[in-house]
Protein backbone atom coordinates (compact mmCIF):
# COMPACT_ATOMS: atom_id res chain seq x y z
CA UNK A 1 0.00 0.00 0.00
CA UNK A 2 1.44 3.48 -1.05
CA UNK A 3 1.71 5.87 2.20
CA UNK A 4 -0.97 7.91 0.52
CA UNK A 5 -3.52 5.05 0.79
CA UNK A 6 -2.38 4.51 3.85
CA UNK A 7 -2.93 7.78 5.44
CA UNK A 8 -6.19 7.54 3.81
CA UNK A 9 -7.03 4.40 5.55
CA UNK A 10 -6.88 6.27 9.27
CA UNK A 11 -9.55 8.04 10.23
CA UNK A 12 -9.53 11.76 11.14
CA UNK A 13 -11.90 11.19 14.52
CA UNK A 14 -10.67 8.04 16.39
CA UNK A 15 -12.38 9.71 19.19
CA UNK A 16 -15.71 7.65 19.19
CA UNK A 17 -14.99 4.62 19.40
CA UNK A 18 -15.00 3.38 22.62
CA UNK A 19 -12.63 0.33 22.18
CA UNK A 20 -12.80 -3.05 23.93
CA UNK A 21 -10.07 -4.11 26.84
CA UNK A 22 -7.90 -1.49 25.21
CA UNK A 23 -6.05 1.62 26.68
CA UNK A 24 -8.18 3.95 24.94
CA UNK A 25 -6.27 6.77 25.03
CA UNK A 26 -2.78 5.57 24.56
CA UNK A 27 -4.17 3.86 21.43
CA UNK A 28 -5.69 6.82 20.24
CA UNK A 29 -2.12 8.68 20.43
CA UNK A 30 -0.15 6.42 18.18
CA UNK A 31 -2.64 3.78 16.42
CA UNK A 32 -2.07 0.58 15.56
CA UNK A 33 -4.67 -0.25 12.59
CA UNK A 34 -4.50 -3.10 10.33
CA UNK A 35 -6.06 -2.74 7.01
CA UNK A 36 -5.49 -5.98 5.56
CA UNK A 37 -4.31 -9.93 6.53
CA UNK A 38 -3.35 -12.65 4.38
CA UNK A 39 -2.74 -16.51 5.85
CA UNK A 40 0.14 -15.58 8.66
CA UNK A 41 0.43 -12.17 8.28
CA UNK A 42 -1.73 -8.65 8.82
CA UNK A 43 -0.81 -5.59 6.83
CA UNK A 44 -0.88 -2.25 8.84
CA UNK A 45 -1.79 1.30 7.50
CA UNK A 46 1.63 2.00 7.43
CA UNK A 47 1.79 -0.84 4.47
CA UNK A 48 4.40 -3.05 6.88
CA UNK A 49 3.64 -6.68 7.06
CA UNK A 50 3.10 -8.11 10.79
CA UNK A 51 3.71 -11.84 11.29
CA UNK A 52 0.17 -12.89 13.75
CA UNK A 53 1.84 -14.76 16.62
CA UNK A 54 -1.09 -14.95 18.42
CA UNK A 55 -4.50 -15.66 15.42
CA UNK A 56 -5.86 -12.63 16.08
CA UNK A 57 -7.50 -13.43 19.52
CA UNK A 58 -6.58 -16.94 19.56
CA UNK A 59 -9.20 -17.13 16.73
CA UNK A 60 -7.72 -17.58 13.30
CA UNK A 61 -6.69 -21.21 13.49
CA UNK A 62 -6.99 -21.56 9.69
CA UNK A 63 -4.75 -18.14 8.99
CA UNK A 64 -6.02 -15.16 7.55
CA UNK A 65 -7.93 -14.40 4.31
CA UNK A 66 -8.47 -18.48 3.39
CA UNK A 67 -10.10 -18.53 -0.38
CA UNK A 68 -12.48 -21.62 0.71
CA UNK A 69 -13.79 -19.32 3.56
CA UNK A 70 -13.82 -16.46 1.73
CA UNK A 71 -15.99 -17.70 -0.90
CA UNK A 72 -18.38 -19.71 0.82
CA UNK A 73 -19.23 -16.26 3.06
CA UNK A 74 -19.78 -14.49 -0.39
CA UNK A 75 -22.03 -17.01 -1.66
CA UNK A 76 -23.95 -17.75 1.57
CA UNK A 77 -25.07 -14.10 1.99
CA UNK A 78 -26.16 -13.66 -1.84
CA UNK A 79 -28.11 -16.87 -1.33
CA UNK A 80 -29.84 -16.78 2.21
CA UNK A 81 -28.74 -14.00 4.04
CA UNK A 82 -30.66 -14.31 7.57
CA UNK A 83 -33.13 -17.01 8.77
CA UNK A 84 -35.51 -16.53 12.10
CA UNK A 85 -33.47 -18.81 14.68
CA UNK A 86 -36.66 -19.63 16.59
CA UNK A 87 -38.97 -22.17 15.27
CA UNK A 88 -37.73 -21.69 11.55
CA UNK A 89 -34.41 -23.67 10.30
CA UNK A 90 -32.05 -23.61 7.82
CA UNK A 91 -29.94 -26.38 5.83
CA UNK A 92 -26.77 -25.40 7.01
CA UNK A 93 -27.18 -25.23 10.24
CA UNK A 94 -28.13 -28.65 10.90
CA UNK A 95 -25.36 -29.37 8.26
CA UNK A 96 -22.66 -28.00 10.64
CA UNK A 97 -24.36 -29.45 14.21
CA UNK A 98 -23.92 -32.83 12.52
CA UNK A 99 -19.87 -32.12 11.66
CA UNK A 100 -19.57 -30.89 14.94
CA UNK A 101 -21.00 -33.99 16.75
CA UNK A 102 -19.52 -36.58 14.40
CA UNK A 103 -16.36 -34.48 15.66
CA UNK A 104 -16.56 -35.10 19.32
CA UNK A 105 -16.08 -38.28 21.49
CA UNK A 106 -19.09 -40.26 22.11
CA UNK A 107 -21.94 -39.41 23.62
CA UNK A 108 -21.07 -35.74 23.50
CA UNK A 109 -22.97 -35.14 20.31
CA UNK A 110 -25.33 -32.50 20.58
CA UNK A 111 -24.83 -28.91 19.78
CA UNK A 112 -26.24 -24.89 20.94
CA UNK A 113 -24.95 -22.45 19.17
CA UNK A 114 -24.37 -18.92 20.24
CA UNK A 115 -22.66 -15.86 18.99
CA UNK A 116 -19.41 -15.50 21.24
CA UNK A 117 -17.18 -17.66 24.12
CA UNK A 118 -19.48 -15.58 26.38
CA UNK A 119 -22.91 -16.58 25.40
CA UNK A 120 -21.59 -19.85 25.01
CA UNK A 121 -20.30 -19.53 28.82
CA UNK A 122 -23.67 -18.04 29.51
CA UNK A 123 -25.80 -20.51 27.34
CA UNK A 124 -23.68 -23.64 29.27
CA UNK A 125 -24.48 -22.22 33.12
CA UNK A 126 -27.87 -21.86 32.06
CA UNK A 127 -28.13 -25.30 30.69
CA UNK A 128 -26.60 -26.73 34.11
CA UNK A 129 -29.25 -25.02 35.86
CA UNK A 130 -32.21 -25.86 33.89
CA UNK A 131 -30.63 -29.52 33.70
CA UNK A 132 -30.45 -29.88 37.24
CA UNK A 133 -33.93 -28.85 37.63
CA UNK A 134 -35.30 -30.63 35.19
CA UNK A 135 -34.03 -34.14 37.02
CA UNK A 136 -35.15 -32.88 39.93
CA UNK A 137 -32.26 -31.54 41.54
CA UNK A 138 -33.64 -27.77 41.85
CA UNK A 139 -31.63 -27.36 45.23
CA UNK A 140 -28.42 -27.74 42.86
CA UNK A 141 -28.43 -23.82 41.88
CA UNK A 142 -24.01 -22.92 42.79
CA UNK A 143 -21.90 -22.62 40.19
CA UNK A 144 -18.31 -23.37 40.85
CA UNK A 145 -15.11 -21.58 38.55
CA UNK A 146 -11.93 -21.05 39.09
CA UNK A 147 -9.60 -18.14 40.29
CA UNK A 148 -7.86 -16.93 37.24
CA UNK A 149 -10.41 -18.23 34.89
CA UNK A 150 -11.65 -16.27 31.72
CA UNK A 151 -15.12 -17.08 30.73
CA UNK A 152 -16.05 -14.15 28.68
CA UNK A 153 -17.38 -10.77 30.32
CA UNK A 154 -21.22 -11.74 30.88
CA UNK A 155 -22.46 -11.85 33.73
CA UNK A 156 -22.32 -15.46 34.26
CA UNK A 157 -18.78 -15.26 32.43
CA UNK A 158 -17.69 -13.02 35.03
CA UNK A 159 -19.35 -14.79 38.03
CA UNK A 160 -17.44 -17.61 37.79
CA UNK A 161 -14.35 -16.36 35.97
CA UNK A 162 -11.62 -15.53 38.63
CA UNK A 163 -9.51 -12.00 37.24
CA UNK A 164 -10.03 -9.49 39.43
CA UNK A 165 -10.12 -6.55 37.20
CA UNK A 166 -12.98 -8.37 35.48
CA UNK A 167 -15.00 -8.79 37.90
CA UNK A 168 -14.48 -5.79 40.68
CA UNK A 169 -15.89 -3.02 38.82
CA UNK A 170 -19.29 -4.74 38.54
CA UNK A 171 -20.51 -5.49 41.59
CA UNK A 172 -21.74 -8.71 43.33
CA UNK A 173 -22.34 -10.58 39.72
CA UNK A 174 -24.56 -13.78 40.28
CA UNK A 175 -25.01 -15.07 43.84
CA UNK A 176 -23.81 -18.84 44.68
CA UNK A 177 -20.34 -18.92 42.90
CA UNK A 178 -17.45 -20.17 44.55
CA UNK A 179 -13.85 -20.47 43.12
CA UNK A 180 -11.51 -23.29 43.36
CA UNK A 181 -7.56 -22.25 43.29
CA UNK A 182 -5.90 -21.76 40.42
CA UNK A 183 -3.10 -24.36 39.25
CA UNK A 184 0.06 -21.75 38.69
CA UNK A 185 2.60 -23.09 41.19
CA UNK A 186 6.28 -21.44 40.40
CA UNK A 187 8.16 -22.43 42.96
CA UNK A 188 7.40 -26.27 41.76
CA UNK A 189 6.90 -25.73 38.15
CA UNK A 190 8.86 -23.00 37.02
CA UNK A 191 9.84 -23.57 32.99
CA UNK A 192 7.84 -26.32 32.93
CA UNK A 193 7.60 -28.46 29.32
CA UNK A 194 4.17 -29.33 28.49
CA UNK A 195 2.09 -29.94 31.93
CA UNK A 196 3.71 -29.70 34.76
CA UNK A 197 4.57 -32.48 36.98
CA UNK A 198 3.46 -31.18 40.65
CA UNK A 199 -0.32 -29.71 41.35
CA UNK A 200 -3.17 -32.78 40.76
CA UNK A 201 -4.16 -32.32 44.65
CA UNK A 202 -5.23 -28.74 43.50
CA UNK A 203 -8.30 -30.37 41.77
CA UNK A 204 -8.95 -31.20 45.86
CA UNK A 205 -10.02 -28.03 46.58
CA UNK A 206 -13.65 -28.77 44.86
CA UNK A 207 -13.90 -31.76 48.33
CA UNK A 208 -13.75 -28.10 50.35
CA UNK A 209 -16.19 -26.56 48.28
CA UNK A 210 -18.62 -29.48 48.68
CA UNK A 211 -17.99 -30.07 52.26
CA UNK A 212 -18.92 -25.99 52.84
CA UNK A 213 -21.75 -26.32 50.62
CA UNK A 214 -22.79 -29.75 50.38
CA UNK A 215 -23.03 -31.32 46.93
CA UNK A 216 -26.75 -30.98 46.67
CA UNK A 217 -26.38 -27.36 45.85
CA UNK A 218 -23.48 -27.59 43.57
CA UNK A 219 -25.29 -27.55 39.64
CA UNK A 220 -22.11 -27.31 37.88
CA UNK A 221 -17.65 -26.70 38.08
CA UNK A 222 -16.25 -24.79 34.76
CA UNK A 223 -12.79 -24.85 34.22
CA UNK A 224 -10.53 -24.04 31.16
CA UNK A 225 -8.77 -27.16 30.28
CA UNK A 226 -5.89 -24.70 29.79
CA UNK A 227 -6.03 -21.39 30.67
CA UNK A 228 -5.35 -18.55 28.19
CA UNK A 229 -6.36 -15.14 28.94
CA UNK A 230 -5.23 -15.34 32.48
CA UNK A 231 -1.44 -16.10 30.94
CA UNK A 232 -1.44 -19.57 29.86
CA UNK A 233 -1.39 -21.75 32.80
CA UNK A 234 -1.54 -25.53 31.81
CA UNK A 235 -3.10 -28.23 33.78
CA UNK A 236 -1.00 -30.26 35.96
CA UNK A 237 -0.98 -33.85 35.36
CA UNK A 238 -3.72 -35.45 36.56
CA UNK A 239 -5.26 -32.66 37.24
CA UNK A 240 -8.56 -32.86 34.84
CA UNK A 241 -8.86 -36.49 35.58
CA UNK A 242 -9.28 -35.85 39.18
CA UNK A 243 -11.89 -33.13 38.77
CA UNK A 244 -13.70 -34.75 36.80
CA UNK A 245 -13.94 -38.13 39.30
CA UNK A 246 -15.03 -35.64 42.09
CA UNK A 247 -17.66 -34.03 39.90
CA UNK A 248 -19.09 -37.60 39.28
CA UNK A 249 -18.92 -38.80 42.22
CA UNK A 250 -20.88 -35.53 43.32
CA UNK A 251 -23.72 -35.34 40.71
CA UNK A 252 -21.94 -32.11 39.64
CA UNK A 253 -21.86 -30.83 36.02
CA UNK A 254 -18.53 -30.56 34.67
CA UNK A 255 -18.20 -27.99 32.21
CA UNK A 256 -14.51 -27.65 29.73
CA UNK A 257 -14.44 -24.40 28.54
CA UNK A 258 -12.62 -24.74 25.18
CA UNK A 259 -12.78 -21.68 23.84
CA UNK A 260 -9.04 -21.54 22.90
CA UNK A 261 -8.41 -24.78 23.20
CA UNK A 262 -11.28 -26.16 20.77
CA UNK A 263 -10.28 -26.31 17.24
CA UNK A 264 -6.70 -27.73 17.31
CA UNK A 265 -4.78 -25.32 19.27
CA UNK A 266 -3.14 -28.13 21.43
CA UNK A 267 -2.68 -30.80 18.63
CA UNK A 268 -5.84 -32.44 19.07
CA UNK A 269 -9.28 -30.82 17.74
CA UNK A 270 -10.35 -30.74 21.32
CA UNK A 271 -8.98 -30.70 24.84
CA UNK A 272 -10.87 -33.65 26.20
CA UNK A 273 -9.28 -35.56 23.15
CA UNK A 274 -6.04 -34.25 24.27
CA UNK A 275 -6.40 -34.82 27.93
CA UNK A 276 -8.94 -38.08 27.75
CA UNK A 277 -11.32 -36.61 29.88
CA UNK A 278 -15.19 -36.19 28.80
CA UNK A 279 -17.26 -32.84 30.27
CA UNK A 280 -20.71 -32.83 30.36
CA UNK A 281 -20.10 -29.72 28.06
CA UNK A 282 -18.12 -28.31 26.07
CA UNK A 283 -18.25 -24.39 25.19
CA UNK A 284 -16.33 -23.08 21.89
CA UNK A 285 -16.39 -19.84 19.99
CA UNK A 286 -13.10 -18.60 17.99
CA UNK A 287 -11.71 -21.51 16.12
CA UNK A 288 -14.98 -22.59 14.68
CA UNK A 289 -15.15 -20.28 12.40
CA UNK A 290 -11.40 -19.44 12.49
CA UNK A 291 -12.70 -16.07 13.50
CA UNK A 292 -14.22 -14.98 10.21
CA UNK A 293 -17.74 -14.65 11.48
CA UNK A 294 -18.62 -14.30 15.25
CA UNK A 295 -20.43 -17.57 16.32
CA UNK A 296 -19.91 -20.38 19.17
CA UNK A 297 -21.42 -23.29 19.96
CA UNK A 298 -21.97 -25.29 23.59
CA UNK A 299 -21.73 -28.94 23.01
CA UNK A 300 -23.36 -31.52 25.31
CA UNK A 301 -23.78 -34.87 25.92
CA UNK A 302 -27.27 -36.57 24.80
CA UNK A 303 -28.20 -37.26 28.02
CA UNK A 304 -28.25 -33.51 29.03
CA UNK A 305 -30.24 -32.90 25.12
CA UNK A 306 -32.61 -36.11 26.00
CA UNK A 307 -33.47 -34.92 29.46
CA UNK A 308 -35.57 -32.00 28.04
CA UNK A 309 -37.40 -33.45 25.58
CA UNK A 310 -40.26 -34.26 27.38
CA UNK A 311 -43.72 -32.48 27.79
CA UNK A 312 -46.13 -31.30 24.55
CA UNK A 313 -44.19 -31.66 21.31
CA UNK A 314 -45.31 -28.52 20.63
CA UNK A 315 -43.75 -26.55 23.66
CA UNK A 316 -40.40 -25.32 23.66
CA UNK A 317 -38.21 -27.29 25.49
CA UNK A 318 -35.20 -24.63 26.68
CA UNK A 319 -36.50 -21.08 26.89
CA UNK A 320 -33.24 -19.80 25.66
CA UNK A 321 -31.29 -18.72 21.83
CA UNK A 322 -30.28 -15.71 20.33
CA UNK A 323 -31.43 -13.74 17.77
CA UNK A 324 -28.26 -14.87 15.46
CA UNK A 325 -27.88 -18.41 16.60
CA UNK A 326 -26.80 -20.29 14.07
CA UNK A 327 -26.56 -17.66 12.10
CA UNK A 328 -26.57 -18.33 8.05
CA UNK A 329 -23.49 -16.83 6.84
CA UNK A 330 -21.73 -18.13 10.46
CA UNK A 331 -22.95 -21.53 9.65
CA UNK A 332 -20.92 -21.36 6.17
CA UNK A 333 -18.04 -20.12 7.43
CA UNK A 334 -17.50 -22.42 9.98
CA UNK A 335 -18.48 -25.11 7.73
CA UNK A 336 -15.79 -24.18 4.95
CA UNK A 337 -13.66 -23.48 8.21
CA UNK A 338 -14.26 -27.00 9.45
CA UNK A 339 -13.58 -28.38 5.11
CA UNK A 340 -10.25 -25.96 5.49
CA UNK A 341 -8.89 -27.47 8.90
CA UNK A 342 -9.66 -31.20 7.12
CA UNK A 343 -8.11 -30.55 3.72
CA UNK A 344 -5.42 -29.21 5.51
CA UNK A 345 -4.44 -31.54 9.08
CA UNK A 346 -4.66 -28.53 10.83
CA UNK A 347 -6.69 -30.16 13.56
CA UNK A 348 -3.43 -31.78 14.42
CA UNK A 349 -0.95 -30.18 12.86
CA UNK A 350 -0.33 -28.27 16.21
CA UNK A 351 0.99 -31.95 17.54
CA UNK A 352 2.93 -32.43 15.22
CA UNK A 353 4.95 -28.92 15.33
CA UNK A 354 4.81 -28.74 19.47
CA UNK A 355 8.30 -29.98 20.31
CA UNK A 356 10.06 -27.71 17.74
CA UNK A 357 7.38 -24.76 18.70
CA UNK A 358 8.05 -26.13 22.39
CA UNK A 359 11.92 -25.77 21.78
CA UNK A 360 12.01 -22.16 20.74
CA UNK A 361 9.75 -20.85 23.42
CA UNK A 362 12.19 -22.22 25.85
CA UNK A 363 15.16 -20.57 23.96
CA UNK A 364 13.93 -17.33 25.39
CA UNK A 365 14.66 -18.69 29.02
CA UNK A 366 18.31 -16.72 29.44
CA UNK A 367 16.69 -13.73 28.29
CA UNK A 368 16.64 -10.65 30.40
CA UNK A 369 13.58 -10.71 33.18
CA UNK A 370 12.29 -14.08 31.94
CA UNK A 371 10.95 -15.79 35.04
CA UNK A 372 8.95 -18.33 33.39
CA UNK A 373 8.27 -20.09 30.15
CA UNK A 374 4.87 -22.61 29.95
CA UNK A 375 4.02 -24.06 26.52
CA UNK A 376 0.99 -26.80 24.94
CA UNK A 377 0.77 -27.78 21.91
CA UNK A 378 0.91 -24.33 19.79
CA UNK A 379 0.75 -22.00 23.17
CA UNK A 380 3.49 -20.71 24.79
CA UNK A 381 4.01 -18.04 27.05
CA UNK A 382 6.84 -15.84 28.86
CA UNK A 383 6.19 -15.01 31.89
CA UNK A 384 8.29 -11.45 32.99
CA UNK A 385 9.28 -10.47 35.92
CA UNK A 386 7.30 -6.72 36.82
CA UNK A 387 9.46 -3.39 36.88
CA UNK A 388 8.59 -2.85 40.40
CA UNK A 389 5.46 -0.68 41.08
CA UNK A 390 4.28 -1.14 37.50
CA UNK A 391 2.34 -3.72 36.46
CA UNK A 392 2.04 -4.74 33.32
CA UNK A 393 4.16 -1.98 32.27
CA UNK A 394 7.48 -4.34 31.00
CA UNK A 395 5.17 -6.94 28.65
CA UNK A 396 3.29 -3.92 27.05
CA UNK A 397 6.34 -1.91 26.27
CA UNK A 398 7.87 -5.12 24.76
CA UNK A 399 4.36 -5.80 23.08
CA UNK A 400 4.30 -2.11 21.04
CA UNK A 401 8.16 -2.87 20.70
CA UNK A 402 7.32 -6.20 18.61
CA UNK A 403 4.43 -4.71 16.85
CA UNK A 404 7.18 -2.20 15.64
CA UNK A 405 9.60 -5.26 14.85
CA UNK A 406 6.69 -7.05 12.75
CA UNK A 407 5.56 -9.48 14.86
CA UNK A 408 1.88 -9.23 16.62
CA UNK A 409 1.88 -10.57 20.44
CA UNK A 410 -0.65 -10.02 23.28
CA UNK A 411 0.02 -9.51 26.85
CA UNK A 412 -1.96 -10.25 30.03
CA UNK A 413 -0.81 -8.63 33.16
CA UNK A 414 3.26 -9.11 32.60
CA UNK A 415 2.51 -12.24 30.50
CA UNK A 416 3.32 -12.65 26.71
CA UNK A 417 0.92 -15.03 25.32
CA UNK A 418 1.75 -16.97 22.15
CA UNK A 419 -1.03 -18.84 19.91
CA UNK A 420 -0.21 -18.14 16.08
CA UNK A 421 -2.69 -19.85 13.28
CA UNK A 422 -2.18 -23.62 13.05
CA UNK A 423 -0.48 -22.92 9.51
CA UNK A 424 2.55 -21.49 10.84
CA UNK A 425 5.65 -22.63 9.27
CA UNK A 426 9.21 -23.56 11.41
CA UNK A 427 10.41 -21.07 9.28
CA UNK A 428 7.99 -18.53 10.92
CA UNK A 429 8.55 -19.99 14.40
CA UNK A 430 12.36 -19.11 13.81
CA UNK A 431 11.19 -15.48 12.92
CA UNK A 432 8.65 -14.91 15.74
CA UNK A 433 11.35 -15.97 18.19
CA UNK A 434 14.39 -14.43 16.43
CA UNK A 435 12.75 -10.90 16.83
CA UNK A 436 10.76 -11.97 20.04
CA UNK A 437 14.42 -12.35 21.31
CA UNK A 438 15.55 -9.02 20.05
CA UNK A 439 12.86 -7.25 21.44
CA UNK A 440 13.49 -8.94 25.29
CA UNK A 441 17.31 -8.02 24.62
CA UNK A 442 16.73 -4.53 24.22
CA UNK A 443 16.18 -3.23 27.48
CA UNK A 444 12.25 -3.35 27.80
N1 LIG B 1 -13.88 -18.32 27.37
C1 LIG B 1 -12.57 -18.36 27.14
C2 LIG B 1 -11.77 -19.50 27.68
C3 LIG B 1 -11.94 -17.38 26.39
O1 LIG B 1 -10.62 -17.42 26.18
C4 LIG B 1 -12.73 -16.32 25.87
C5 LIG B 1 -12.12 -15.25 25.08
O2 LIG B 1 -10.93 -15.11 25.01
C6 LIG B 1 -14.10 -16.31 26.15
C7 LIG B 1 -14.66 -17.32 26.90
C8 LIG B 1 -14.97 -15.20 25.66
O3 LIG B 1 -15.12 -15.25 24.30
P1 LIG B 1 -15.74 -13.97 23.52
O4 LIG B 1 -14.72 -12.89 23.61
O5 LIG B 1 -15.96 -14.52 22.14
O6 LIG B 1 -17.01 -13.62 24.20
Amino acid sequence: MSDKAASAAIPNNLEAFWMPFTSNRQFKKAPRMFVAAKDMHYTTAEGNKVLDGTAGLWCCNAGHSRPRIVEAVQKQIAELDYAPAFQMGHPKAFELAARLAAMLPSPMDHVFFTNSGSESVDTALKIALAYQRAIGQGTRTRLIGRERGYHGVGFGGISVGGIVNNRKHFGTMLTGVDHIRHTHDPVRNAFSRGEPEHGAEFADDLIKVIQLHDPSTIAAVIVEPVAGSTGVLIPPKGYLKRLRELCTQHGILLIFDEVITGFGRIGTPFATDYFDVMPDMITTAKGITSGVIPMGAVFCTRQIYETFMTGPEHMIELFHGYTYSAHPVACAAALATLDTYEEEGLLTRAADLASYWEAAVHSLKDCPHVIDIRNLGLIGAIELESIPGEPTKRAFSAFLKAYEDGILIRTTGDIIALSPPLIISKEQIDELFGKLRKVLENNI
